[in-house]
């Protein structure tokens, strides 16, 4: 018998029988569904403490409705001229996400989606682990190498087509079906546990992704709406008044669980609370943050709007500092972190994090208090461009700290302030003691009182009236009911996410340029407040008036107003 090439050729793909381009689909459906899902099948598992007859039923019911809606998404989607790169980005996404749920316990929603994109490659360096190559070298390089080595059957168009299409068609009647037929337990389920909709790899990342896109384009459509366009100064320009100097610090990650001054049991911010006993300051107890992650919390704040209209929002509206600048406030952003998320677009920002100081940015990246070391050459240098323009009314600075962005907590502090010993040293949490992570992370609650305190004592130092406004974007999870970090959707997030502390300092010629006395803007420091507050508190601190500013929403509302 004459040799062919196929005889020849060795036993590799070349020789082995192609797969029906369904067969094929099935088995990614099936492996999706199973091992690209592992963080859904082990929270489902968890909802019952009895794993009998019926919660059997209800896993068997489950995972058919995640096989047959894949299998109609596969079918829809994976064609042959990229089904190879579709199948191994499907495989990344199982595997990041599943990842990223095991380790921290969020779940893939579409602001942790924006936060993903908007990422740098610091963040990505403080969230590689070896538990992240295993998984990538389990979940992506060896199915994926196999899904690319496998040959395929060549079936005439029409005919893959017809076939493509029926397979999508039979899985939705078997989702059909099995959604009928157990409608009661699921229906329930889900609303109980919202969270399980998250984690439901790929769909997950597809809604979200969808959903960032439309709203991003949305955007992108309309243009910029002016708000606060008859602000103006409260105070009586010129004269005695000299313009004052206000500090807004936007806190990361820290959570009023551990604030001291919360009442924690551990003093994590003993400096703050010598400027409370002295009566400089006041600290708010009950704040909710706006989101649970910066990318929603940080515009959030800064906007007129509030939370819930913030949440449905799609017109790009101007935002506080623009109100600020208006009424003819200098305003000046620093930045220690990955960006102001569009709030500082129109006024002066510098990011400070990879500047280059020995003592302050020791391993490419610097440590907060590097704000305060180049705020009086940056404020000098704001003087110098504006030239012989008009002085300003006041100036506004917002320093954008790093604080307790984690998980790399151990990360935020200087080798010298750090307090709290042994310190979790990675960034995969759950190998480390509970309270290590907690030492580690208090450290950089503490660092944060330091930073704070420094800020007041340079303000001080200044020969105008000054203040300090201090809030923390959202909160975080350090392991209770077993959720690390933050991002939770808001309204299913646990209040470690959400609760924030919030704290003021006024110096003495700051109070009588307000003209308050020593206890008006401390009437609300036990009241439920937001960073819906945060907005119209801002404008009455720099006396700025308008008619978009809410008194019910000023946290300073018992405190006289001065006369426009
Ligand atoms: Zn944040």
């Amino acid at each position: 018998m004459p040799l062919t090439s196929a005889d020849l050729a060795p036993a590799d793909a070349s020789s082995r029988r192609p797969w029906h381009p369904l067969s094929l689909l099935l088995l990614l459906a099936l492996w999706l569904s199973t091992a690209g899902n592992l963080p859904l099948w082990r929270a489902m598992w968890a909802l019952t403490d009895n794993h009998g007859l019926r919660t059997w039923l209800g896993l068997v019911g489950f995972a058919l409705i995640v096989l047959s809606a894949t299998a109609v998404l596969l079918s829809l989607l994976v064609w042959p001229r990229w089904r190879k790169p579709a199948g191994v980005v499907l495989l990344m996404v199982a595997a990041a996400n599943s990842y990223f749920m095991f380790t921290y316990g969020v779940v893939i929603d579409p602001t942790m989606m924006a936060n993903t994109v908007q990422t740098d490659v610091r963040e990505v360096r403080d969230l590689l682990s070896w538990n992240m190559l295993l998984v990538l070298v389990l979940g992506v390089v060896l199915p994926g190498w196999w899904w690319w080595r496998q040959p395929v059957q060549k079936l005439p168009a029409r005919r893959l087509v017809g076939r493509q299409l029926g397979l999508a068609g039979l899985a939705t009647v078997v989702l059909l079906v099995v959604v009928w037929a157990s409608f009661q337990d699921l229906a329930s389920t889900m609303r109980n546990h919202k969270s399980l909709r998250y984690m439901l790899n790929p769909f997950n990342t597809i809604y979200a992704s969808t959903r960032m896109v439309v709203g991003q384009t949305a955007q992108v459509r309309m243009p910029l709406q002016l708000i606060g366009e008859d602000a103006a100064l409260a105070r009586a320009p010129g004269g005695a008044q000299q313009p004052p100097l206000i500090v807004l610090v936007v806190g990361e990650t820290v959570r009023a669980a551990n604030f001291g001054l919360a009442g924690y049991a551990r003093d994590t911010t003993p400096q703050l609370r010598q400027l409370q006993d002295t009566g400089e300051l006041a600290y708010f107890a009950h704040v909710t943050s706006c989101g649970t992650n910066t990318q929603v919390s940080v515009p959030c704040m800064f906007s007129h709007l509030g939370r819930e209209a913030y949440g449905k929002n799609d017109t790009p509206y101007e935002n506080l500092l623009d109100v600020l600048q208006r009424a003819g406030m200098q305003v000046l952003w620093l930045d220690n972190q990955s960006g102001c998320k569009g709030v500082c677009d129109r006024v002066p920002n510098t990011s400070t994090l990879a500047l280059k100081d020995p003592a302050l940015c020791p391993d490419g990246e610097c440590f907060d208090e590097i704000m305060l070391r180049v705020l009086p050459e940056r404020l000098a240098q704001l003087e110098k461009d504006r030239g012989a323009g008009p002085a300003p009314a006041g100036t506004v600075v917002v320093l954008h700290q790093m604080g307790n962005h984690g998980p790399a907590y151990y990360k935020r502090t200087p080798a010298d302030k750090k307090v709290y010993q042994p310190e979790c040293q990675t960034n995969v949490l759950q190998n480390c003691p509970a309270q290590d992570i907690v030492n580690a992370y208090d450290n950089a609650v503490r660092y944060t009182d330091h930073l704070l305190s420094q800020t007041v004592r340079w303000l001080k130092s200044q020969p105008r009236p000054t203040a300090m406004l201090y809030v923390s974007d959202h909160g975080e999870s350090l392991g209770e009911k077993g959720l690390y970090l933050h991002g939770m959707p808001f309204m299913m997030a646990p209040q470690e996410q959400t609760h924030v502390p919030m704290a003021l300092w006024l110096s003495k010629p700051m109070q009588s340029q307000l003209g308050w006395d020593g206890t008006c803007w401390k009437k609300l420091v036990a009241e439920a407040v937001s960073h819906d507050h945060y907005f119209h508190s801002v404008l009455t601190l720099a006396q700025v008036k308008t008619r978009m500013h809410k008194p019910e929403l000023d946290v300073f509302a018992a405190c006289p107003s001065r006369p426009g």
